[in-house]
């Protein structure tokens, strides 16, 4: 029983990388074998130890495989931890660079929030510009034309509609006057259109822009009077050409831009 004992130990004394061992044996061969000897009990002894505690392991494997299986898992889970930390770690540096802000993590998703808000404007361009002239007072009665009229030249178009009625912008352009001068045109606006056009509407009961003022197409200026000379609620409107009191037709201006007035 003490020989297979002993030649097993000697195996295993021979293969185990000791190093104070070897610089022992080498210092006093004749002691081989007593340290020999001493080897085999010691090895025989951890063996001894060894097998118990396996035979106990053995007695009771399932704990044992648990914790293995959990030490495995925690292992492998701190492995995957560190590999996700190490391919997310290549990211944060070469993002870093390109974005020389202090605040790169911030900085990165302001650029896809205005990527995302960029396509919204473009509807927007779809939306129908609105028409660049129309009529100032729609479905009025026409009740004077441009021409001679009394001895003299009616310089305008009448509207007539009930007063009070809103009176609109022929075109986008700016306010150049407004108010009463007391030249018989009583409350009345021009509008210059930056096209060597302005326009005139006069007799107004109530004015809403002053001058200065941007007014688009189709825009409310006031509302329909008999402010001035004039013998009942209309609209006088003039058209300019060039410059100020250079009245020319209306009818076959607007006509020209698409609005038909019976004239
Ligand atoms: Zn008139």
């Amino acid at each position: 029983m003490k020989v297979p004992v002993q030649e097993d130990s000697s195996i295993q004394n021979e293969n185990t990388p000791d190093a104070p061992g070897r610089h022992r044996r080498r210092a006093s061969t004749g002691r081989r074998a007593t340290y020999l000897v001493l080897g085999a009990v010691a090895l025989v002894a951890l063996g001894l130890g060894g097998v118990s505690v396996a035979t106990a392991d053995r007695g009771t494997p399932a704990p044992a495989a648990v914790d293995f299986d959990a030490r495995a898992r925690a292992e492998d889970a701190a492995r995957a931890d560190r590999s996700v930390r190490e391919s997310i770690a290549p990211v944060t540096p070469s993002a870093t660079p390109v974005s020389p802000s202090p605040s790169p993590t911030a900085a990165s998703p302001t650029p896809t929030r205005t990527a995302t808000a960029k396509p919204k404007p473009q509807p927007k361009k779809t939306v129908k510009p609105k028409p660049s002239w129309v009529i100032p007072m729609k479905g009025a009665t026409i009740t004077s034309c441009y021409g001679p009229r009394w001895g003299t030249l009616h310089a305008g178009i009448d509207f007539a509609m009930p007063a009070g009625t809103p009176i609109h912008a022929a075109a986008a352009g700016t306010v150049v006057k407004a108010g009463d001068a007391g030249d018989g045109y009583g409350n009345s606006v021009f509008i210059d259109h930056h096209n060597g056009y302005l326009t005139h509407y006069a007799h107004q009961s109530r004015l809403i822009v002053s001058v200065g003022d941007k007014v688009s197409a189709g825009q409310v200026i006031g509302y329909e009077g008999a402010t001035g000379d004039a013998t009942g609620p209309h609209l006088h409107f003039e058209v300019h050409q060039g410059q100020m009191w250079n009245q020319i037709d209306p009818a076959p201006f607007l006509r020209a831009r698409g609005i038909n007035v019976a004239c």
